[in-house]
């Protein structure tokens, strides 16, 4: 298609919302961040599985509306359900460390988890909860446009990616969700338990650098 081609069409498209009466492009085209927010007062009334009656607070995520990387763990955590945010206290901090040794920052990422309330004294997530928040994620997901998910430990990555495969055979390859590159490694919290499972890790950080162009040694904290 010619350029004139492509400007007149979109001429045509302004011209239309314009009659319809729309005022603002965002109101037809979302920002991420609007999206977002849409979304976490959604999560602030859901009570389509049993967690919401024993949550603090429902854990949306944090980090960038528009990061090309994103983080999704498991649940919230007891310090997590205090505090209302994702990835906060031990495994939190060590998290940021890996972002960190990437050359990303938290405030450049996105960083959530598959369910936003937490599982009583930090059980595993069981199926119904799993299915009744996915759409949540893919929402976000959905708002954010990542080009590569980082999935943390065994649940994220098989609720993405339908399969009920160990995260070991999971881990350091790139598999896809929706034509958006996804990793999967072990969680932070399995790394504090498994401090020799850190090598593990950084290999597949490294792989996930090596496609934002990034390479492992550079210690400059956030990506340009
Ligand atoms: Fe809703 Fe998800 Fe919380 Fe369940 S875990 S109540 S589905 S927000």
């Amino acid at each position: 298609m010619r350029k004139w081609h492509i400007s007149r069409d979109i001429t045509e498209y302004l011209r239309f919302y314009q009659e319809i009466g729309v005022e603002y492009l965002h109101d037809v085209f979302p920002r991420p961040q609007d999206c977002l927010e849409t979304i976490s007062a959604d999560i602030a009334r859901c009570s389509a599985c049993g967690l919401h009656r024993t949550r603090k607070k429902p854990v949306m995520g944090a980090g960038n509306p528009q990061a090309d990387l994103m983080f999704v763990g498991e649940a919230p955590g007891h310090e997590e359900d205090r505090q209302g945010k994702p990835f906060v206290g031990a495994a939190g901090k060590l998290l940021t460390d890996i972002i960190l040794a990437m050359q990303f920052s938290r405030e450049t990422v996105y960083i959530a988890n598959v369910l936003k309330c937490r599982p009583p004294q930090n059980r595993n997530p069981r199926e119904e909860e799993m299915e009744a928040c996915l759409p949540f994620l893919f929402r976000m997901v959905d708002c954010i446009k990542p080009k590569v998910i980082c999935t943390l430990g065994a649940f994220p990555a098989q609720a993405l990616l339908k399969t009920g495969s160990p995260i070991s055979r999971l881990r350091g390859k790139f598999w896809e969700f929706n034509g958006i590159k996804v990793m999967p490694t072990y969680h932070p919290a399995y790394l504090l338990r498994n401090p020799d499972a850190k090598k593990a890790v950084w290999e597949d950080m490294q792989k996930v650098m090596e496609l934002f162009g990034k390479k492992a040694g550079h210690t400059k904290k956030s990506h340009a």
